[in-house]
């Protein structure tokens, strides 16, 4: 078996693909440089947890634990500044619960083959239902009938 190199390659073959994959994403945005919101420049390193700092302007900011910004920060700040009603931050809060769903479409093309294998199953168990409809259904007309 080969042994797989990189950040998660001391996870060895633990932890799974998915797992192993979003550790390498997350990793490799933190050690990366991001953007400075004040001069601009791409020298933000990660300072602390949640903690950023600029080395061109010295400028020390807070934002997400793994990300300079997050998008929930990015409506907090807004909805701060007065700059939304309750109901637009509500529904932008609930677009953001949306996307977090879709935030993992790696999984999906696995689960496909699962879902086929369930579609027949699932409907053999609506004809069994329905053949049991029928049969209960003349059976109750019969003590009508008496
Ligand atoms: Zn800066």
């Amino acid at each position: 078996m080969p042994r797989k190199v990189g950040l998660a390659g001391g996870f060895g073959a633990r932890y799974g693909t998915v797992a192993r994959r979003q550790y390498v994403e997350i990793v490799t945005g933190l050690r990366s440089k991001h953007e400075c919101p004040r001069c601009n420049f791409q020298t933000v390193r990660r300072w602390s947890v949640g903690v950023w700092h600029c080395r061109k302007c010295g400028f020390k900011f807070a934002g997400g634990a793994y990300t300079p910004t997050t998008k929930l920060g990015e409506i907090a700040a807004r909805a701060t500044r007065g700059l939304m009603s309750p109901s637009t931050l509500s529904t932008e809060l609930d677009s953001l619960r949306a996307g977090a769903r879709v935030a993992a479409p790696i999984i999906m093309p696995a689960k496909k083959p699962r879902t086929r294998r369930k579609k027949p199953a699932a409907e053999v168990a609506e004809k069994v239902e329905t053949k049991v409809e029928e049969e209960t259904t003349g059976e109750s007309e019969a003590p009508a009938e008496i």
